[in-house]
């Protein structure tokens, strides 16, 4: 793939849930639009903003650690020891779901609203909502 390389942030963006109607909201932080029912919500987690500021990562190219300095994800890096530019994607969050009818862990991203999941253990459908 051309272009820059990516690394993946370790420091996964809380699940926030909708103050109207309890759903799941999109990833992320600040002004969240809910896929469910359309309210702007607000989300703020502070933690999770000085995780992400304060994460430093390895410059793929050297290896020095460069410090993020901002929140937002995905965000292009240069580092200040060789100059090569990076960029740092999201963490892919995934939650553990048991399948109701085997109890096996089932790793899942989670996503706003309702679907169906195929257990690949016992074959039996379930639905899930986050
Ligand atoms: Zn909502
Ligand atoms: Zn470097
Ligand atoms: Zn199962």
């Amino acid at each position: 793939m051309e272009g820059l390389v990516e690394i993946e942030s370790k420091v996964a963006p809380p699940i926030a849930r909708c103050a109207h109607c309890e759903g799941m909201l999109p990833l992320g932080l600040g002004e969240i639009t809910c896929l469910l029912c359309g309210a702007i919500c607000r989300v703020t987690h502070e933690r999770t903003i000085t995780d992400l500021r304060e994460e430093r990562l390895p410059c793929p190219s050297c290896k020095t650690l460069v410090v993020a300095g901002s929140e937002e994800r995905p965000i292009e890096l240069i580092c200040g020891s060789c100059r090569a530019p990076f960029r740092i994607t999201p963490k892919v969050v995934k939650v553990e779901i048991g399948c109701p009818s085997c109890d096996r862990m089932l790793r899942l991203k989670p996503r706003p609203g309702s679907r169906t999941i195929a257990c690949p253990a016992c074959e039996s459908e379930f639905s899930v909502t986050f």
